[in-house]
């Protein structure tokens, strides 16, 4: 609980209004897009501008407050629960586009801009900023920059750190910091924009960000394809990334989240399928035309059922909109969904899907499978519930099991979710103790009375 004075100041500071202490405020940020955490705050402030923040800072660094950075709150790996309670940092009216420069590609916002309200933007210009996660109806620009976000589009062109150039960022004593610039290279001692990028409001607040663009791409094609058996399905994927063609896209769904998009959306999706894909080829129209060709060709040789070009833009648009709409429809699917986030070299997928049907059948627990194969990420979301203790213990050895298989595949505890709350009990078997030594000092150095998001990401001493 804060002592009356604070709440007064963080008035003082925002104004009246954007400071929440309502019981029924505070639950609304007591929880994110996972299904397992929750923890309300002491107030909620949501600032305004930059120069707020930084007083924001201060006055929380003085008095040893924990601050919790939130945009949307739509991650899910428990990063905006503030388990400490304190104070929540909401960006999301500081949602301005302060430049887009059509000549240098690049565009400057504010960290609440919504993804969706940007993209859009873009498009009335033939901009186009690639990062896509799925949740980009409602996710921030500051969100996907602290969570460092992926997404289908990101086999062919990278994820948020790839377009990042610059920040403006908040440290946790209040100073205003700004890194990198608006040039496509920049190599001026050790590059700090990457390191802010992915570091999941632990070590301050972004309240400005640059961004690189590129030109729209001019022709699209998508793929539709449906496989009997989802281990085949990942073999022909290896095939088409070894081929030599990059598409834009190659997602995959399993027979239940096609069964639950089916339900939901009525778009005639074949409920018997074992595995659907999905691909993107994009660029100029002579070469996605003959990328098109290649990959219906190779679908077919390795055993697709269905492998079909979408006739018009109409039923790729619907294709693309079943597949957001996936993990919504498995998240109203179970009491407790845990839609885990981990990536395999791309040439093992097959291998990892075999061993997490191991997995599922020796648990007992349901894992479907929805991801973005192209990457070898997978979302592996486990069936549970929450209020069974039992469940809950089984979960655990459930999800090591996933992990395990993952690492000894090569691959990492996440690819694009971060590490949060959900995976820090694991941080210490995917990384080198003297790197994790590392991370810590640097939080020790921005950091050193721990403000910032603590609990995130390790385990505290
Ligand atoms: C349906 C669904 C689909 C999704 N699909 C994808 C996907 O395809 N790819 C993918 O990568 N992710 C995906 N996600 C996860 C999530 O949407 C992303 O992590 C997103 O970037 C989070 O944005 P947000 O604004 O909701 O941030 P929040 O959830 O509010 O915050 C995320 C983290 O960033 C910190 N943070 C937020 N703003 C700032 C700031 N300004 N400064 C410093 N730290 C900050 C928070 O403390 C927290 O740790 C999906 C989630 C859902 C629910």
């Amino acid at each position: 609980m804060l002592k009356s004075e604070i709440i007064n100041q963080l008035e003082d500071i925002v104004g009246k209004d954007l400071v929440l202490t309502a019981k029924e405020d505070l639950a609304t940020y007591a929880y994110d897009g996972t299904t397992t955490w929750s923890h309300a705050p002491d107030v909620v402030v949501l600032p305004t501008n930059t120069a707020q923040i930084s007083a924001i800072l201060k006055l929380a660094n003085k008095n040893g407050i924990p601050v919790t950075p939130r945009g949307s709150g739509t991650n899910i790996s428990g990063g905006s629960i503030p388990v400490r309670g304190g104070i929540v940092l909401c960006t999301t009216k500081m949602n301005r586009i302060l430049e887009i420069n059509n000549a240098n590609l690049t565009a400057t916002v504010e960290p609440g801009v919504v993804l969706h309200d940007f993209n859009m933007k873009l498009a009335s210009e033939n901009l186009f900023y690639p990062p896509d996660p799925q949740s980009f109806l409602t996710c921030t620009i500051g969100g996907t920059v602290a969570e460092n976000s992926g997404g289908p589009l990101c086999i062919k062109y990278g994820v948020t750190k790839q377009y990042v150039l610059g920040l403006e960022v908040v440290l946790p004593d209040g100073y205003i910091m700004n890194i990198g610039g608006s040039t496509v290279k920049n190599r001026t001692g050790y590059d700090l924009v990457p390191l802010f990028t992915g570091s999941e409001g632990t070590l301050g607040i972004i309240t400005k960000i640059t961004l690189r663009l590129i030109p729209k791409p001019a022709a699209r094609k998508t793929i539709f394809a449906i496989f009997d058996n989802m281990s085949v399905a990942g073999t022909v994927v290896s095939k088409i990334l070894a081929s030599g063609i990059v598409p834009a896209k190659i997602e995959f769904v399993d027979n239940f989240v096609i069964r639950r998009i089916e339900e939901k959306m009525q778009i005639g999706l074949p409920v018997d399928a074992n595995t659907m894909l999905l691909i993107d080829a994009d660029g100029s129209l002579a070469a996605v035309e003959s990328e098109a060709d290649q990959i219906l060709a190779l679908l077919k040789e390795g055993g697709a059922r269905i492998a079909r070009l979408a006739k018009d833009e109409n039923e790729a648009n619907t294709y693309w909109k079943a597949r957001s709409a996936g993990f919504a429809a498995i998240y109203s699917a179970a009491r407790t969904v845990i839609a885990e986030d981990v990536t395999v070299p791309r040439d093992r997928l097959s291998e990892f899907i075999d061993k997490l049907d191991e997995i599922s059948k020796k648990s007992g627990f349901a894992i479907v499978l929805i991801g973005h194969a192209g990457d070898g990420n997978i979302h592996p979301s486990v069936f549970t519930n929450s209020q069974e203790k039992e469940d809950l213990d089984r979960l655990q050895d459930t999800l090591t099991a996933i992990f395990e298989a993952a690492l000894e595949l090569g691959g990492t505890l996440s690819g694009e979710h971060g590490i949060g709350l959900e995976k820090k009990r694991l941080l210490s078997r995917a990384l080198d103790p003297r790197a994790i030594d590392i991370m810590r000092n640097i939080k020790g150095i921005l950091d050193p009375n721990n403000i910032m998001n603590p609990d995130k990401i390790w385990e505290q001493a």
